[in-house]
């Protein structure tokens, strides 16, 4: 278990890091501005939209480790998934997050993401782990808008 937790802790130190897709998106057709004022992270996402799947997330700003990791992953994990896909995604990883402590967090397909139900053990970070995943919902509903987790 010690082993496991460490490897977790490699993956988002990594993505931390070295975030994935990072930077402004050109050819976005969505862009969402996400803070969570409890920490100070604030990202902004861009999507981009073609033929009915989503094409590429990019985003740029800057946050805590846990919060850029979670973009990082959210970005990789929901490339070429469609909309309705996606939104099925962000469900689970929400379930998943705010799952009881000492319950099975069902990461089911989730994959590598299962490694941020680690935050469970600390309240405050959920938060973290989540914006990147509200601000997608957000762009994938079409909003134009400024996303708080507050
Ligand atoms: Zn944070």
């Amino acid at each position: 278990m010690y082993d496991l937790r460490e490897l977790y802790q490699q993956v988002i130190v990594d993505h931390a890091r070295a975030p994935r897709n990072f930077g402004r998106l050109e050819n976005a057709t969505q862009t969402i501005q996400g803070f969570n004022p409890l920490c100070g992270d604030k990202f902004t996402f861009y999507v981009a939209l073609k033929d009915g799947s989503i094409d590429a997330v990019r985003f740029e700003g800057s946050g805590c480790a846990i919060s850029t990791a979670s973009a990082s992953l959210m970005s990789e994990a929901v490339e070429s998934k469609t909309p309705s896909e996606a939104r099925e995604m962000i469900t689970r990883f929400q379930k998943m997050v705010t799952a009881p402590l000492g319950t099975d967090p069902s990461t089911g397909d989730l994959g590598k993401l299962g490694i941020l139900s680690g935050v469970r053990e600390f309240p405050v970070r959920i938060k973290c782990a989540t914006l990147a995943w509200h601000s997608l919902r957000a762009a994938l509903d079409g909003e134009e808008a400024v996303i708080s987790t507050e």
